[in-house]
């Protein structure tokens, strides 16, 4: 064994190397098998537009993206259906919003109804791969698992536990492997280990390409929980290679956890933005205010992962560019939910839903399209499913609540569009909304409405902010504009009633 081994090295020891990695090249003259066209879905985790500078955010912290939108469809006002995994991925899968997916809780499923109605079934004719680094996603794929051709495993992309790593060593050596390597290899309560040389080599495994790693990552490891991490540019390279080698042509939905905390970017990212004199607008504390934090501090972390994001996308473009698959894909990025850090709330764990939250990139790279195309109407996420479908050529499902994504469509009447976020925490399938954080962006205005939240003691809160003029919602006017503010108030309403309606038992 060397004593310098690298990752690779101790990947394909490990046999956790991905086959695509392992020396292949990039196929040029890649050729689709049939005339369709590639369809890849590409989600960074807890992504908000607030913080990109695409949007205008004040740091740089996404030069990549802003020099790949020069050749992309725009949307400046696209807004998550919740502002959590959960509810916001299954409203991207199915197209519907959190009220009519009933994926409510935190790592909740969505209703019967959407387990043949769903992103992964519209593409029926096509070679569906999907992967996340996040777990709840992984419980709708579980669920859409009979219209998924390949749904890769979590753990492919999580550094393996030493653990996992004898299994798959030892995989043809009964006596070592998995039940027996315990007490093999692993020191035990007394200090000892039957093998005192596998352990050490296993040590020395372990510390080799961990503290590599953590050489790499000043902050630590990304992670989601407590499990050993896992390196994006490893994800993106496997992406890249996976991509190439499958059959065409593909659907692919990749949801990756970076910039969702803890925000851990790589060392050449971090303190990139460390006392450079940014400041953010003050803003007063909310009523769901949820802890005493450096917002700040927390918020500069969460940039610079921002950053790190942004660098691994522009070379899966590049990578995507220079293999020639873009020529025949159309590429989205997006994200589930946004992050916010004001008001006295860090992260996306809030009943509020002000516009770092909900607001979220999304960019469209359509070979068609060579120029610049931005869009600034008010758009819904689960406009995304009917707009792919129909760029490939299937019919639009009538069973999605979205409609076109403009340019597609001929924007005209957008002021009169309701776009609808909802969050309802605690509701269970079956049940009605009675405690919920729920908007209606209609035009200019953006109506708040909160119920059943005992902050609230037994009231409603309403607020209404004019988002065109006021993006930051610094000024409530529901009490100046009552009319407007009653007006969408009852419009929401209304629909509250409608999507209660089947819950009510009557
Ligand atoms: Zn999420």
């Amino acid at each position: 064994m060397k004593p310098d081994m690298n990752r690779r090295d101790f990947l394909k020891l490990a046999g956790m190397l991905p086959l695509g990695l392992l020396g292949s090249k990039v196929n040029k003259s890649l050729k689709l098998q049939s005339d369709k066209k590639n369809v890849i879905i590409v989600v960074f985790d807890a992504f908000s537009a607030y913080n990109m500078s695409l949007y205008g955010y004040a740091r740089e912290t996404t030069p990549n993206i802003s020099k790949l939108a020069e050749r992309a469809i725009v949307y400046h006002n696209h807004h998550a259906g919740s502002n959590f995994t959960t509810s916001g991925t299954a409203s991207i899968l199915t197209g519907t919003l959190p009220w009519t997916h009933r994926a409510l809780q935190p790592n909740g499923t969505v209703s019967e109804d959407f387990i043949d109605r769903n992103i992964f079934s519209v593409f029926n004719e096509y070679y569906r791969i999907s992967y996340s680094h996040n777990e709840w996603v992984n419980t709708f794929f579980n669920q859409f698992s009979r219209h998924i051709d390949e749904w890769v495993p979590k753990d492919d992309l999580f550094l393996p536990s030493s653990d996992a790593l004898m299994q798959k060593i030892f995989k043809n050596d009964k006596d070592v492997s998995s039940v027996s390597w315990v007490r093999n290899v692993k020191i035990n309560e007394e200090g000892q280990a039957y093998s005192l040389f596998l352990s050490r080599i296993i040590s020395f495994i372990e510390s080799s390409y961990l503290s590599r790693y953590r050489s790499q990552y000043p902050r630590g490891l990304p992670t989601a929980r407590a499990d050993n991490g896992f390196i994006l540019s490893d994800a993106i390279d496997w992406l890249a290679q996976r991509m190439t080698a499958i059959q065409k042509p593909m659907f692919g939905y990749f949801h990756f956890l970076p910039p969702h905390d803890p925000y851990r970017p790589e060392r050449k990212f971090a303190g990139h933005f460390r006392n450079d004199g940014y400041q953010p607008l003050n803003k007063p504390r909310d009523l769901f205010t949820n802890e005493e934090v450096d917002l700040f501090f927390h918020r500069t972390n969460y940039d610079e992962f921002v950053l790190n994001v942004d660098y691994e996308f522009g070379r899966l473009f590049e990578f995507m560019e220079s293999s020639g698959l873009l020529e025949n894909t159309l590429l989205v990025l997006t994200s589930d939910h946004g992050e916010m850090f004001e008001r006295g709330i860090k992260g996306h764990m809030t009943n509020a839903l002000y516009q770092p939250v909900i607001n979220v990139p999304l960019l469209i790279f359509d070979p068609a399209v060579n120029a610049r195309v931005d869009i600034y109407d008010t758009t819904s996420m689960v406009d995304l499913l009917p707009t792919v479908a129909n760029w490939a050529g299937i019919k639009i499902p009538d069973w999605s609540s979205g409609i076109l994504l403009p340019p597609y469509r001929q924007s005209s009447n957008e002021s009169e569009r309701s776009i609808f976020s909802v969050r309802s925490h605690d509701t269970a399938h079956n049940d009605l909304l009675k405690m919920a954080s729920t908007t209606v962006i209609k035009g200019h205005y953006k109506l708040h409405y909160y119920f059943g939240y005992s902050e609230l003691g037994g009231k409603d809160l309403v607020k209404l902010y004019d988002v065109k003029n006021d993006p930051e919602e610094m000024n409530d006017l529901s009490q100046l504009e009552m009319d407007i503010a009653n007006e969408m108030l009852g419009e929401l309403k209304t629909k509250l009633e409608e999507v209660n309606k089947p819950y009510t038992g009557s």
